[in-house]
């Protein structure tokens, strides 16, 4: 039997827990969660996995962004699969081809690859009590068991809302859709935003253009970025002995956790000593204290993503830099016009302003009981329960979902925690024969209660900024406590707090 067989309706009638066969699970996306949840849930016991991908590489964001400069601010050792530690990493800090190259690897030896549908985006998944009808941009149509959307959180680029963006004459594209065939040598490039992405971008270019132009709406906290080769040597000892690697990877979880996690959550210690690292940082790099007044920002370090770049200052310091702070009032067919009146000449315009946080597996229509629609029920401020599940939606679960641990996190752990609990999950149904499983309303909404009341003390609401973290309810989507305990919830679960539907 295929497995397009074994998706017949007729075999689904009967709830898998109950059947005593395997349930059907579609995971949507191939990215790094798409990726760990099919290595996990194969381990748990869990094979019967169909992963659909609207690309034709799996990868996510890092096959998705290619721009120059691009690398992951996490240190490799740490943003690896805990299932499948790399010794050989070139860089501390790994660079973008590595990491999708890595991906890569990890998906063809688990034996990923070979269950990904290509190019088919998940267009609409429609609850049928206990299982999920779900249709593709190429017509297919199946009915699943389970669902895991496995999507990202940053997938869906925002083009900034500026008068006339398409009357740009010259060549124009977000920092995500970066164009190859445009050579920047030589030529006049401009750069709207000041992310981490802008960072590296601007510090990757800029001696390759004629004229840099940055176009900064609010000046971002910038920490250095302790980059190094690794050496062929280091790196064959750590394959000689793997356990080192292991430690290696423990180290960098502690340390991070113990250190930015802590600056967010309200250790001001720590945030002091974070903000006087970036400081010296400023000095040190520009010398110029006009410049280095426009570059300091006047929020709280922390409040907005942290970016760690050690080289974009140097690039802004460079004679035909330009750092832009007057506001942009359009833009022509010649370039950028700001609301001093001038007119900045530009060939290359890059839009490195950010992706829409609001998404994760939406523009995906979810319709769950009694006829839920999801986006509906987020209404633009997406919330969960524990970051994975939504009540009304049974045997859905996110990885990656919403008010999940981020910032300067390795987003590869989280998720892979976030697996952890729904394998406990299906665990569950299997040994109470369940037919389906959702967090109760209440459940949800306490634990979204406290979360509202924790975030008030944090740095992303206190600190005095705008970020991608606030939602259009005005509070910061992200989880307010100390990134361990989020762990403890994911390995630790309530049982109570779900409907166990019979
Ligand atoms: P971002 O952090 O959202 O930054 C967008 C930038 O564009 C901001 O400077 C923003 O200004 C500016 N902007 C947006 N709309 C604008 C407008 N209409 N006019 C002028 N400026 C505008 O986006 P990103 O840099 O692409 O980074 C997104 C996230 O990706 C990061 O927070 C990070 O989580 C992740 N990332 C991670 C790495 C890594 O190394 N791990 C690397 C790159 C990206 P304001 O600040 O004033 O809003």
């Amino acid at each position: 039997m295929t497995d397009n067989d074994a998706h017949a309706p007729d075999s689904l009638e009967q709830p898998w827990a109950r059947a005593g066969r395997q349930p059907r699970i579609a995971i949507i996306g191939a990215g790094m969660s798409g990726i760990a949840a099919v290595v996990k849930l194969h381990k748990a016991g869990y094979t019967d996995l169909t992963v659909y991908e609207k690309s034709d590489r799996v990868g996510g964001t890092w096959r998705e962004n290619t721009y120059p400069g691009l690398s992951c601010d996490v240190p490799s050792r740490w943003y690896s699969f805990s299932f499948a530690l790399k010794a050989d990493w070139p860089h501390r800090f790994a660079y973008g081809p590595d990491i999708q190259s890595y991906m890569e690897s990890v998906a063809s030896e688990f034996g990923v690859t070979e269950r990904v549908r290509f190019n088919c985006a998940v267009t609409d998944l429609r609850y049928d009590a206990p299982c999920w009808d779900l249709t593709t941009s190429t017509g297919e149509r199946q009915r699943y068991d389970v669902v895991i959307a496995a999507t990202g959180i940053l997938h869906q680029p925002v083009y900034p809302d500026i008068e006339g963006l398409d009357s740009f004459a010259g060549s124009a594209f977000h920092s995500a859709h970066w164009d190859h065939a445009v050579d920047l040598a030589g030529k006049r490039v401009g750069i709207i935003g000041t992310g981490s992405t802008a960072c590296q971008i601007v510090g990757a270019i800029t001696d390759q253009v004629s004229q840099m132009y940055v176009f900064q709406r609010t000046p971002h906290w910038l920490s250095p970025l302790p980059q190094k080769a690794y050496s062929s040597g280091w790196n064959n000892f750590l394959t000689r002995f793997p356990f080192l690697q292991r430690v290696i990877y423990e180290y960098y979880y502690q340390l991070m956790v113990r250190t930015f996690s802590a600056a967010t959550i309200g250790n001001k210690f720590m945030q002091r000593w974070m903000s006087r690292i970036c400081l010296k940082h400023l000095a040190d790099n520009v010398p110029d204290p006009t410049l280095r007044a426009r570059l300091t920002p006047d929020y709280e370090a922390t409040c907005k993503r942290m970016i760690f770049c050690s080289d974009y200052y140097p690039a802004l310091s460079r004679p035909h830099a330009h750092l832009i702070t007057d506001s942009i009032t359009r833009i022509e067919p010649a370039g950028v016009r700001t609301a001093d009146g001038e007119l900045h000449e530009l060939d290359v315009l890059v839009l490195a302003t950010g992706f829409n946080a609001a998404a994760f597996i939406l523009p995906t229509r979810v319709t769950g009981e009694n006829g839920m629609d999801l986006e509906q029920t987020w209404d633009g401020a997406p919330r969960a329960h524990r970051a994975v599940a939504v009540p009304g939606f049974p045997n859905f679960w996110m990885v990656e979902g919403p008010t999940g641990p981020v910032g300067n996190l390795s987003l590869i752990a989280i998720s892979e925690h976030q697996v952890d609990y729904i394998i406990s999950m299906l665990d569950r149904m299997k040994a109470d024969g369940l037919a389906a499983i959702a967090p109760t309303q209440s459940a949800y909404e306490r634990y979204n209660a406290a979360m509202r009341e924790a975030i008030k003390t944090t740095t992303w609401a206190t600190g005095g900024c705008k970020s991608w973290y606030i939602d259009k309810s005005g509070v910061p989507n992200l989880y307010p406590w100390f990134p361990m305990r989020y762990l403890k919830e994911m390995h630790d679960p309530d049982y109570s707090e779900y409907r166990l539907i019979k």
